[in-house]
C-alpha cells in the first residue's frame, strides 16, 4: 500500500469510528463534517491527478490524516530550531513519569497539570537554572487497555560549561531525587545526552511522528481514543520554553 492509499484507509476507518453513537459527545456533527470534507477532497485529488488545485485540508487534530500532517510540520519546524540551538548548547533528553491513572479525561488532565507544576518547580531549582537555557517539552499519554500513563519528555538545551558543574550521573541523581520527592512516589526518571545531530533528529522524530504515537494507533482502543481526543482538545502537548 502506498502513502495515498494508507491515508484513504485512515480516513475511512476514522470516520467509521467517529460515526458511532459513543463518539457523539466528543466529535460534534460539524467537526465530523469537516473531516468528511477533508476526506472527499483528498479522494477527489487522488482520482484526478490532472487536478492542479491546492488540496483543502481540515487541519483538525481529530482528523486522522491532518493530525499526522500537523505533526509532520511540527517535526520539520522543531528540527530546524533544535539544530540551530545545538550549535550553542549541549542537548539532553529527560523523561519524567507521572502516576498511572484511569482512562478518563479529567483524571488524565489532573495528572498532566500535576506533572507540569512539578516540572516548573524542578526547572526553578538553582542547579537547573544555572544550566538550562531553553527547552522543548512534549506531554505524552501512554494507553493500555485499562489505564494510562501521562508523562513528560523534555529536550533540554544546557550551557556548554555544564560539565564544570556536574557529571551527567550527578545531574541525573539530582533530578531523580527532586522528581521523586515532589511526585511523592518512586517515579521513573531518565536522562540521556543527545550528542549528535543524527541523535537529535531521531529524538524529535520519536517525539512527533513516531507511528506508534499516532491517532491511528488508538483505533483499536476506542475508549482511549475517545478520551485522548478530549485531552488534546484541552491541553497543549508541544511547548517551547520561549513561545
Ligand atoms: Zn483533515
Amino acid at each position: 500500500m502506498n502513502k495515498e492509499e494508507k491515508y484513504i484507509e485512515y480516513y475511512e476507518k476514522g470516520i467509521k469510528i467517529y460515526e458511532k453513537e459513543e463518539f457523539k459527545d466528543v466529535i460534534s456533527e460539524k467537526r465530523l463534517l469537516n473531516i468528511k470534507n477533508c476526506y472527499n477532497e483528498y479522494l477527489y485529488w487522488y482520482n484526478h491527478s490532472e487536478w492542479l488545485h491546492r488540496i483543502f485540508r481540515c487541519k483538525k487534530s481529530a482528523c486522522p490524516v491532518c493530525n499526522l500532517k500537523n505533526k509532520a510540520i511540527k517535526f520539520y519546524n522543531f528540527k530546524d530550531r533544535a539544530f540551530e540551538l545545538m550549535k550553542e548548547y549541549e542537548v539532553f533528553c529527560l523523561t519524567l513519569n507521572g502516576n498511572n491513572v484511569e482512562i478518563e479525561a479529567n483524571k488524565i488532565i489532573k495528572e498532566i497539570d500535576d506533572n507540569n507544576k512539578n516540572l516548573k518547580k524542578l526547572l526553578n531549582r538553582p542547579f537547573m537554572k544555572r544550566i538550562v537555557r531553553e527547552y522543548f517539552k512534549v506531554t505524552e499519554i501512554k494507553y493500555t487497555n485499562y489505564d494510562s500513563l501521562p508523562h513528560i519528555h523534555i529536550v533540554l538545551f544546557v550551557i556548554k560549561g555544564v560539565y564544570k558543574h556536574f557529571k551527567i550521573n550527578e545531574l541525573r541523581q539530582l533530578i531523580t531525587q527532586e522528581w521523586k520527592k515532589s511526585k511523592g512516589f518512586n517515579a521513573n526518571v531518565e536522562l540521556k545526552k543527545v550528542g549528535t545531530q543524527k541523535k537529535l533528529e531521531k529524538t524529535i522524530n520519536y517525539l512527533t511522528i513516531a507511528k506508534k504515537k499516532q491517532l491511528t494507533a488508538l483505533f483499536n482502543n476506542t475508549n482511549a481514543l475517545k478520551t485522548h481526543l478530549e485531552v488534546i482538545d484541552r491541553k497543549r502537548l508541544f511547548v517551547w520554553s520561549r513561545d
